[in-house]
């Protein structure tokens, strides 16, 4: 390990071995391990330089990995994500209540052992409403955010949209500028609900920028929606322009994917009959 070094401390003659009672300049007066001393001598001084024991670098270690954690913490409950029903929304709460839910999760968690930045590493989430795919995309993005100390974002796509069309008329709101970056820089996005409703060329003009940006980067992204990316393309396509906007997007998609999962079945907020 290569030692940082302290500021020198003169001695003339540097202390060899500790006197009795007091502590010695060779070894570390916390742990005791002996410490390689360097001597020199400039203009017939001699100097010598005492560098930091291992004990204390692996207590700033440590500290700083604390003050990571607690720093991403802090950003999910800003997040809202450990307030009512996504503070539920967990790998362990998840139910494997059918075949289709059990396969779900076995999938989720290969995806989430083999994520890495710089390669392909996007995860599709996609079935009908009310089976589970928001409560496994936040997961995934609390395990990633506190496991590999990813910061992570979840963005519900109609509501970023609403806020930066917000933000041109609200000088107290956070610029769209602020927004984009967010959403764009961030470690690990969670995208809800793509398709949640027909989008307009602008809002499908706003997704293309955000897909072709982490796709560049190849930064790790999540996303929901209800329809299939074959789907995708003719749900959007209203004219020409969105019809390139949606083959564009649904092909970089595909170019960084890493797994897709279907889920199916009858929505799970409704009781069994
Ligand atoms: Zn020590």
């Amino acid at each position: 390990m290569t030692r940082r070094l302290v500021p020198p401390i003169e001695t003339k003659p540097p202390a060899t071995s500790k006197p009795s009672g007091t502590p010695s300049v060779n070894s570390c007066e916390r742990c005791g391990r002996p410490l390689a001393l360097m001597s020199f001598e400039v203009c017939g001084q001699r100097f010598v330089l005492r560098p930091a024991c291992e004990c204390r670098l692996c207590e700033q270690v440590e500290r700083e990995r604390r003050a990571r954690l607690e720093h991403l913490s802090r950003s999910l409950r800003r997040q809202g994500l450990e307030d009512g029903r996504y503070a539920g929304m967990r790998l362990d709460t998840w139910c494997g209540r059918d075949a289709c839910a059990e396969a779900a999760m076995t999938r989720l968690r290969s995806y989430l052992t083999e994520v890495r930045r710089g390669t392909r590493n996007w995860l599709y989430l996609y079935g009908g409403y009310g089976l589970g795919k928001t409560h496994l995309g936040v997961a995934a993005l609390k395990h990633l955010c506190l496991d590999r100390r990813w910061e992570s974002l979840l963005l519900r796509w109609s509501q970023y949209c609403s806020r930066i069309q917000q933000s041109w008329h609200d000088p107290d709101a956070a610029s769209e500028s602020q927004l984009w970056g967010r959403a764009a820089e961030s470690d690990l996005l969670v995208c809800d609900d793509i398709d949640k409703r027909g989008a307009s060329e602008w809002a499908l003009g706003k997704l293309f920028e955000l897909i072709d940006h982490r796709y560049l980067r190849q930064l790790p992204t999540v996303l929901i929606a209800n329809r299939s990316l074959e789907a995708l393309p003719a749900f959007w396509n209203r004219n020409d322009p969105m019809r390139d906007l949606a083959t564009a997007i649904v092909s970089r998609i595909v170019g960084q994917l890493a797994a897709a999962i279907e889920f199916a079945g009858p929505d799970r907020r409704f009781p069994p009959p």
